[in-house]
């Protein structure tokens, strides 16, 4: 992409709404507009981060044999009148009503609607695990939207739910959850912590919540710092078996690890050594429940079992906050010059800047550059744009692209172009030609 056809409204000032960094970057970087309160577009360079966000939880959902669907996000109240949610969810809940009267709602959640696709087709066990999921925007009408996508009104949302046969399949589908979550937020480049919850309006017997560590999060976390030695890396993992699931956990939930709501300062005294003892702050990212036939009972979502008997299914669902994660990611990677992306989520790989705009060798270096990175799939945003060397540099530094070729005639004269780490801020004088093969 080159930056002079590109819609990137980076704003010099910070913006005195943003209370936090994520939010303050987001705007700056020209990420996201706000629309409403608590309620924003998302501009090109946003909407590329957000898109591979959504591409990675797709994989590790399909990699874990989950299926997406796709389900609306305006509901008729009828099922949540069905389950008894209607009334009980609250003030939270956006509810519409159509030309003909009819009582909707903009989903918050989709459960009831699941566990109604769900009984309309499937009366056997032989159909069974069954695992759906879909990433679609929700609704809750926060009271005190803030933080920008952090806690917004409109968000989007992966939304998981399984249905299994007995409780012990059921707790190995919350199992298999928990892993592929911690392979989710590893690949985009984050350690979030698996740490045991309270259910809320969800309701259930079992749920973990994960946390990213950031100092703007708005969980308390006590935990063992060992936990966040824990690397999931390249390790193999077969989702069918309990087995190899229940291993994993045992690794990564057997430390401390707790959120306010559910701490307990004697346990942790007891199970912790004081040299390990942490406390911090943390923003969650997903949460998983285990609910048994909360669902399946009052829907009557039953199957038939192999002795021929009709029993409600046992379910779970599962959710990650996908446009929360584009703030979190920013929370825990940036320095005082901007964001620092990932490599799996940034929006380009690498930023082109040309320092002397108009000068043809410049010039020609860096289309042929241009040219050669995108042919070899790597994407690449070439700022060709009439600017000053240095207008260029922050605007690098600010949406953060984890690397950057500078191209001017001091080095050109001399055969070379300069490769620079966002992370590390290091730079490597190269032959342009031997550009691709140092991009790791
Ligand atoms: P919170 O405690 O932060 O209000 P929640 O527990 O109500 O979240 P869940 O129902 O577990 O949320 O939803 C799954 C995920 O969706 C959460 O882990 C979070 O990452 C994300 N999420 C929830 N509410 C919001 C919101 N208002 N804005 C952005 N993301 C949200
Ligand atoms: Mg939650």
């Amino acid at each position: 992409m080159r930056l002079s056809r590109y819609f990137l409204p980076v704003l010099k000032e910070n913006p005195a709404e943003a209370q936090i960094v994520s939010h303050r970057l987001m705007l700056r970087a020209g990420m996201i507009k706000q629309a409403a309160a608590g309620i924003y577009s998302w501009l090109p360079l946003g909407y590329k981060v957000l898109r591979n966000i959504e591409e990675i939880i797709h994989e590790e959902q399909i990699r874990a044999g989950h299926h997406p669907i796709l389900m609306p996000t305006i509901q008729s109240a009828d099922l949540w009148r069905e389950s008894g949610r209607y009334n009980a969810y609250g003030e939270e809940m956006l509810r519409i009503r159509d030309r003909h009267d009819r009582d909707m709602l903009f989903t918050p959640t989709a459960e009831e609607l699941i566990t109604d696709i769900f009984r309309s087709h499937v009366t056997s066990y032989r159909d069974l695990p069954l695992t759906m999921y879909q990433i679609q925007w929700k609704f809750r009408d926060e009271i005190r939207p803030r933080f920008g996508v952090m806690r917004g009104r409109e968000f989007y949302m992966k939304d998981g739910y399984n249905f299994d046969l007995t409780k012990e399949d059921a707790l190995h589908a919350y199992n298999r959850h928990l892993v592929s979550y911690l392979r989710t937020y590893e690949r985009m480049g984050l350690q979030a912590i698996p740490m045991r919850a309270e259910s809320g309006a969800i309701g259930g017997d079992d749920t973990h919540e994960f946390l990213v560590l950031a100092d703007t999060g708005e969980s308390g976390v006590f935990y063992d710092s060992q936990v966040t030695d824990l690397r999931f890396g390249d390790r193999v993992i077969d989702y069918d078996s309990h087995a190899d699931c229940q291993a994993v956990l045992e690794e990564f939930t057997s430390r401390y690890a707790r959120t306010d709501d559910t701490h307990d300062e004697a346990v942790f005294h007891e199970r912790v050594p004081e040299e390990r003892r942490r406390e911090a702050r943390g923003i969650e990212v997903g949460q998983i429940f285990y609910f048994g036939t909360k669902y399946s009972e009052p829907l009557g979502a039953t199957v038939q079992t192999p002795d021929g008997t009709q029993v409600p299914v046992h379910m779970g669902s599962h959710g990650i906050g996908v446009s929360r994660l584009a703030g979190a990611i920013i929370e825990a990677s940036h320095d005082d010059n901007g964001i620092i992306w990932p490599e799996e989520v940034a929006p380009f790989r690498v930023g082109i800047v040309n320092v002397k705009q108009g000068d043809p060798t410049t010039d020609k270096a860096c289309e042929d550059l241009y040219a050669a990175l995108t042919a070899a799939g790597i994407e690449t945003l070439y700022d060709d744009r009439e600017e000053r060397a240095g207008a260029k540099f922050a605007t690098m530094d600010l949406i953060g692209l984890p690397w950057r070729v500078t191209v001017g005639p001091r080095g050109l004269k001399n055969g070379v172009v300069e490769l620079t780490s966002r992370r590390t801020g290091e730079g490597e004088e190269l032959a342009p030609e031997l550009l691709m093969s140092r991009l790791p």
